[in-house]
């Protein structure tokens, strides 16, 4: 199945592209120009939970379950526990962080890493997030999984995203497994709406300053908008002084 014949996302066509014309993935970091798709910018992924956005196409997901692609391991364990009505909790923060069910169905698909048994995590392979060490292969099965909730959290073993119980599952080996699936989700497209921020496109001086921003205790955040407001204030000011020095020559 080739990369160009598979749908794109609404979401996803609104995306900066590399010099192939290949969608950059939001937590893609960038450096002169160039996406760094063999890693995966912590500060993107951080903005995109706390502001509860795709990490693929950046745009905000509605409220309801979010959805990630995992490996075949847990993929088995997931499906095997929905099968009986048991809910399988993982504590672990990880540093893969959630998007719409319809970019994430996508992302299994075209991702080299992600879309078949043999494929391998190289340079350009890490496109989703996915961590897996440098040249191992994925492994047969896979799955994108819905959770009821997630969250960057502080945890004993470090920072990261944590994920409540899972509630749905979509198992699939190759790329083509999917193209139903994408189809539908494609037919009822929920990355039509929103946009996403100019901090999660390719100039990572923004995304330096949202992540600044968001980092603020909220008595700074306040001090920093009433010195916003205070500088505005003063231009309108000065504006309508130079109005009048003008009226009045
Ligand atoms: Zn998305």
């Amino acid at each position: 199945m080739r990369v160009t014949d598979i749908t794109m996302p609404s979401g996803i066509t609104a995306r900066p592209r590399d010099d192939r014309g290949y969608p950059v993935p939001a937590i893609t970091p960038w450096e002169d120009g160039v996406p760094q798709f063999a890693s995966t910018s912590m500060r993107r992924v951080f903005l995109c939970v706390e502001e509860r956005r795709c990490t693929v196409c950046g745009r905000e997901m509605q409220p309801g379950p979010v959805w990630r692609v995992v490996d075949g391991e847990d993929a088995e364990m997931i499906s095997a526990l929905l099968d009986i009505g048991k809910a399988y909790l993982n504590p672990a923060p990880t540093g893969e962080a959630p998007g719409h069910r319809t970019c994430m169905i996508y992302a299994a698909m075209v991702c080299p890493y992600l879309s078949s048994p043999e494929g391998r995590r190289g340079e350009a392979s890490n496109m989703y997030g996915a961590n897996i060490p440098k040249g191992d292969a994925r492994g047969v099965g896979g799955g994108i999984v819905a959770y009821n909730d997630y969250g960057f959290e502080q945890t004993q073993v470090g920072p990261g995203v944590v994920y409540g119980k899972p509630v749905e599952i979509i198992s699939y080996n190759r790329a083509e497994d999917l193209r139903d699936e994408l189809a539908a989700s494609i037919a009822a497209d929920e990355t039509v709406i929103g946009k996403a921020p100019n901090w999660l496109g390719e100039d990572e001086q923004l995304t330096e300053a949202a992540f600044r921003r968001a980092m603020l205790s909220p008595a700074e955040r306040q001090a920093l908008e009433a010195k916003k407001r205070a500088t505005q204030v003063r231009k309108r000011q000065q504006k309508q002084a130079r109005a009048s020095r003008k009226k009045n020559r």
